[in-house]
């Protein structure tokens, strides 16, 4: 056995939960004791900054809310878990509609920048999987972002934010094809298949 001396505050495990103490801390020094590499072996990393949908007939947002704020055991937000689950619940592309599926995809994306703190990495729209779980083939989105050949992600967001009216009921004039390309921009980046610019 290996023993240490340090006079750091030693952390265990380094998933979101470690590494939050970890920034609380600061300046102290810290050390981090993880039994694989920084960003493996950890739920935070299997999750990807991806947010889970009560998908099963009998679930509802409200028992997906309620499990996450018991999980959470006091440092939930009730009302934003309330607001997720039932925004990425809502999301569909079937037929005419696909504002509720741009909605959940930019949460998800924005939830990304907040937490993984991406949003200064630049995307190439000019070569978007078209299908992020295979990654066959590629279109480019550049029209629903102003032609641009690529943006930040932090600039994504915010080119489509301006393209809905206050209340996120009417978006891209509710052109489906163009609210489809951006829809697929951020799929790719939250399933971590855009390509950087
Ligand atoms: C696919 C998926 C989707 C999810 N979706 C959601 C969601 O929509 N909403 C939501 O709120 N939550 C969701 N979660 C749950 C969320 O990701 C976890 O609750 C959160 O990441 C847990 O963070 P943590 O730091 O407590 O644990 P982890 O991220 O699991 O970190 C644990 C750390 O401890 C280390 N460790 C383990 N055992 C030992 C040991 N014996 N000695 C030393 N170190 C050890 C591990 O290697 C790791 O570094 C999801 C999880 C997954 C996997």
């Amino acid at each position: 056995m290996t023993t240490l001396d340090t006079g750091r505050v030693i952390v265990v495990g380094a998933g979101l939960a470690g590494l939050y103490a970890a920034l609380k801390l600061a300046p102290l020094p810290v050390l981090l004791i993880s039994p694989e590499p920084l960003g493996s072996g950890a739920s935070s990393a299997w999750a990807q900054g991806g947010v889970a949908a009560a998908m099963g007939a009998e679930d509802t947002p409200m028992r997906h809310a309620a499990d996450t704020i018991r999980a959470g055991a006091g440092i939930v937000d009730a009302a934003v878990a309330s607001y997720v689950t039932t925004v990425i619940k809502a999301a569909n592309a079937s037929g005419a509609s696909m504002n509720a599926m741009l909605k959940a995809q930019m949460l998800s994306t924005a939830l990304g920048v907040y937490f993984i703190g991406f949003g200064n990495v630049g995307i190439d729209l000019t070569k978007v999987c078209a299908n992020p779980t295979t990654c066959t083939s590629y279109e480019n989105t550049s029209a629903a972002f102003g032609g641009a050949s690529s943006l930040t992600v932090s600039q994504i967001l915010a080119y489509a934010a301006s393209q809905s009216n206050p209340g996120g009921t009417v978006w891209y004039g509710q052109v489906k094809a163009t609210q489809g390309l951006a829809k697929d921009t951020y799929d790719a980046i939250n399933n971590q298949v855009a390509f950087g610019a």
